[in-house]
């Protein structure tokens, strides 16, 4: 095996010519080994810091605290980490202090799982102390060393083997897995931003529904450091339909047909989101769509207000949303059956959307304020209005027209029916 990177030879070779030792750890190791992309490249060396900074014209020394010097080189950049091994844990998460040591297989022990805890040296000789390789080819994931002490001594652990466990698709070995039921409480302590970010790359991943699956199996999600509002059990009633979100494509529209299956009001989602710290962005992509299915499921089968509905809904919620929500009815219309609310919409008004939405969606002449053909300049000028809330609920009165077809986009007729409608 071979990590085809110039960069990274180059960093290890000056450090082994200088007369330290030095090799390629962590994921880019793991990755190299199941020949998959490798993403980052983390190196280890026996060289304190100032040393690697003595050994590379170009640094930057970006976590000092924790040993690690960053290589500038015109390939890229590298971490390079002082062997070391992690004194005491605080707080269930990262250690207190670091202490620098010689050994290499002192600083793999200190790794979260057998295939994380590997090393190669400029080579390609794999150094692999708790036998990684051997767990990969078994396509099992487990803890390096008790991993009920592991997952003590730092909580996010946990999750991260959820995610290595379903993106990778191996199967957490027998006493890790009952070393997480034990500990899944310890997850209060982590905060949130660290959950979301291991959750969004598991929904993100090659295989989101492995992921809830285990998460649910887990009780992690019971344990957060925020009690959520939501009924996460709810996805076992919906455990065909998990297989289905892979099928979707971006995170925003997974995780919207994932919170809908939850069957909650979308402004608890939207707090949910938020406790989970969501980016607005991402939040508010995800909450419109489960915000627009509420407002057309109220009409349920007949096609007459559902076009209404919907259209209003659209422009209300945005364009993307529309789109996306529609993406999602196809993926989820097969998996109706007899599961409440959200089943009923399924067998009502989504087959009726899935085939007339898009093209209702294409009548809409324009989804904002900002495209429609007047302003409230035209409005000031052309029939003296004063700008405040009642020319704002005039031109969402135009909009709403277009909207419906029931008036063209065109300045001279919006002028006409503002006058009217004045
Ligand atoms: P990916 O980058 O795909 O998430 P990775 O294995 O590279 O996978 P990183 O978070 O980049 O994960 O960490 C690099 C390495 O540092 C890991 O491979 C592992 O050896 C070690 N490591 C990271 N987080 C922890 C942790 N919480 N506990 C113990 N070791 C860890
Ligand atoms: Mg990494």
């Amino acid at each position: 095996i071979l990590v085809e990177d110039r960069g990274a030879s180059y960093v290890l070779a000056k450090l082994t010519e200088a007369g330290y030792e030095a090799y390629l750890v962590g994921g880019c190791v793991r990755d190299a080994v199941l020949d998959r992309p490798i993403k980052d490249i983390d190196i280890a060396t026996s060289a304190l810091p100032e040393q690697v900074i003595a050994c590379f014209p170009r640094t930057a020394p970006t976590g000092l605290q924790h040993g690690t010097v960053t290589v500038i080189l015109q390939q890229g950049t590298y971490e390079v980490t002082t062997f070391r091994k992690e004194a005491e844990y605080e707080g269930f998460r990262r250690p207190a202090s670091v202490a620098y040591i010689s050994d290499l297989t002192e600083d793999l022990k200190r790794r979260d799982f057998t295939m994380n805890a590997m090393a190669m040296d400029g080579d390609g000789v794999v150094v692999d102390p708790f036998a990684g390789q051997k767990d990969l080819a078994l396509g099992v994931l487990r803890c390096v060393g008790k991993a009920e002490e592991r997952f003590g001594e730092d909580a996010l652990r946990m999750l991260r083997c959820i995610r290595f466990a379903s993106t990778y698709e191996l199967q957490v070995e027998e006493s890790t897995w009952q070393a997480l039921l034990a500990q899944a409480p310890l997850l209060r302590h982590i905060a949130m931003e660290r959950v979301r970010s291991e959750l969004q790359r598991m929904i993100d991943g090659p295989a989101p529904a492995r992921a809830v699956r285990l998460l649910l199996a887990s009780r992690l999600t019971a344990h957060l450091k925020k009690q959520l509002p939501l009924p996460f059990e709810r996805w076992l009633a919906w455990d065909d339909a998990l297989d289905a979100v892979s099928a979707l494509e971006g995170q925003h529209d997974r995780w919207a047909m994932l919170l809908m299956l939850l069957e909650v009001p979308a402004d608890v989602i939207r707090t949910a989101l938020q406790e989970l710290t969501f980016s607005r962005a991402d939040g508010d992509a995800v909450w419109a769509v489960l915000a627009l299915r509420e407002a057309v499921a109220a009409t349920h089968s007949d096609p007459a207000p559902l076009e209404r509905v919907w259209k209003l809904g659209a422009v209300r919620s945005g364009e993307a949303a529309a789109r996306a929500l529609l993406r999602l009815l196809r993926v989820l219309q097969p998996y109706a059956g007899q599961r409440g609310e959200l089943a009923l919409f399924l067998d009502t008004a989504a087959p009726e959307l899935v085939r007339r939405g898009e093209a209702w969606l294409s009548e809409i002449p324009c989804f904002s304020l900002k495209h429609l053909a007047i302003s409230g300049k035209d409005l000031a000028s052309e029939l003296g209005l004063q700008p405040g809330p009642e020319m704002g609920k005039l031109l969402e009165h135009l909009l709403e027209r277009t909207t419906l077809g029931e008036i063209p986009n065109e300045r001279e007729i919006l002028l006409q029916a503002a006058r009217a409608a004045k």
